[in-house]
């Protein structure tokens, strides 16, 4: 790569039209290299760049979404004449393709069973560490006493309350003795074995890196699962530092998710039914029904 980066306004080909921002820019990132969130004793999420970088001054990145919105609808659109409340009706009516137009790469460090969550979103694109050409760093997730949680009895996937603290105590001894297998996967690879067979013995509390890189659509995607308190506690903390990250960038679009996805409710034909009668859920499931129950609560509904 050459030392010095040449300047595109004066090196630019003669086939090349380059146009001058009309008015004065601003980087989003507030010329930061990364904005990075810990995450537990090991793990970070960090914002390393942005899509838009540059913004005109006194805006948000936000305006890359109204900015490709327009283009869609053109000038002559008289309802949805302001930024902000455009943002808010494309989101309400999913119209996604403009907040396509924003992305973020981050680089994320996390216990592996946490990357096996994350790596199912597909519509990322992902770099990671390679622990058959590098060796895994000495460094695993261990939970708070307080975070560790008994077996939920309504979801058969969660956690819910703290266990005993003799159990805690078991359960940290018991990540203690997975751990201790470091030393040996050192020697092993020491010995010559290869490290892409050495690894295979760590515990999935071992960590992994990786950069990510996704349009705000697939992120809001992610963070409406992985936020939701249905997602295991530990993405939940990385889905919200994220989320930290993504906020101060795109700020309207944002509260717009929280207010439609984020804590909006999705209501089945049969709940809208019953909610119009006053009749009961009209199904013999006992998981709908339970929804049910969860949502009526929530709407307030004795
Ligand atoms: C609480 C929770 C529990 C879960 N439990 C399990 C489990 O027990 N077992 C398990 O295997 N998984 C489990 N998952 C993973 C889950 O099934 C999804 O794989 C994961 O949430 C990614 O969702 P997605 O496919 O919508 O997202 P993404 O892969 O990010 O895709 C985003 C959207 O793009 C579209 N898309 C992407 N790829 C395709 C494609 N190839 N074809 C068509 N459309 C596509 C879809 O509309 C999709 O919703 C769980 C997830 C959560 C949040």
């Amino acid at each position: 790569m050459p030392e010095t980066a040449p300047d595109p306004m004066t090196t630019a080909s003669e086939d090349i039209r380059v146009v001058a921002a009309e008015s004065p820019l601003r980087d989003v990132m507030g010329g930061a290299s990364r904005w990075e969130v810990p995450v537990h004793e090991h793990g970070f999420v960090a914002l390393v760049d942005s899509m838009p970088r540059l913004v005109p001054e006194g805006q948000t990145a936000d305006q890359a979404i109204v900015q490709a919105a327009r283009v869609s609808y053109g000038h002559g659109t008289r309802k949805v004449h302001e930024d902000r409340g455009l943002i808010r009706y494309l989101m309400r009516h999913r119209h996604t393709t403009p907040f396509e137009m924003i992305e973020f790469k981050f680089h994320v460090a996390m216990p592996m069973f946490i990357a096996r969550q994350w790596i199912r979103h597909r519509t990322a694109n992902v770099n990671e560490y390679s622990a058959r050409y590098s060796i895994v760093p000495d460094r695993f997730y261990r939970p708070s006493v307080e975070n560790i949680r008994e077996q939920s009895r309504s979801n058969r996937q969660g956690g819910d309350d703290p266990v005993d603290i003799g159990t805690a105590e078991a359960f940290l001894a018991y990540l203690e003795r997975t751990e201790s297998h470091y030393a040996e996967y050192e020697q092993m690879l020491e010995k010559g074995v290869s490290r892409e067979l050495a690894r295979i013995g760590l515990p999935v509390s071992a960590y992994t890196q990786w950069y990510w890189k996704c349009d705000l659509h697939n992120i809001f995607h992610f963070l409406s699962l992985r936020m939701d308190p249905h997602a295991q506690q530990e993405i939940r903390d990385f889905a919200n530092a994220m989320y930290a990250l993504i906020k101060t960038i795109v700020p309207v679009a944002c509260e717009a998710f929280e207010d439609y996805r984020l804590g909006g409710m999705h209501l089945t034909s049969l709940e809208i039914e019953a909610l119009r009668t006053g009749e009961p859920l009209a199904t013999e499931n006992r998981r709908e029904q339970a929804e049910w129950e969860a949502k009526r609560a929530r709407l307030g509904i004795e």
